[in-house]
């Protein structure tokens, strides 16, 4: 057996992924310019992601650290200048084709 299969690795979560949807969802609902098509926005959420530090959990473990993190204002603002960053790129240079 793999070691990939011993282990349930699909309990791992990344934390930031939640915010980062939940933030690209407020960029992309003040924004009526932005191209909202499939590709346009998980395009969006995988540049944020790609510039976002991860913030990996065990599920079952969530809740506390959860909390942590919605208070801690830096990671937050690094994560909405991301997402930011992500709107205007893919604005500019959409992923449709
Ligand atoms: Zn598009």
């Amino acid at each position: 057996m793999a070691f990939k299969d011993d282990y349930n690795f699909k309990d791992l979560e990344n934390e930031t992924e939640r915010f980062v949807i939940e933030y690209l969802e407020e960029a992309v609902n003040a924004d009526p310019d932005v191209c909202r098509c499939e590709d346009c926005v998980l395009d969006m959420a995988a540049y944020a992601l790609n510039h976002s530090l991860p913030s990996y959990r065990v599920s079952l473990l969530g809740k506390l650290y959860a909390q942590a993190k919605d208070n801690d204002d830096a990671y937050i603002k690094k994560i909405k200048k991301a997402v930011t960053d992500a709107v205007k790129k893919i604005k500019a240079n959409p992923s449709h084709s």
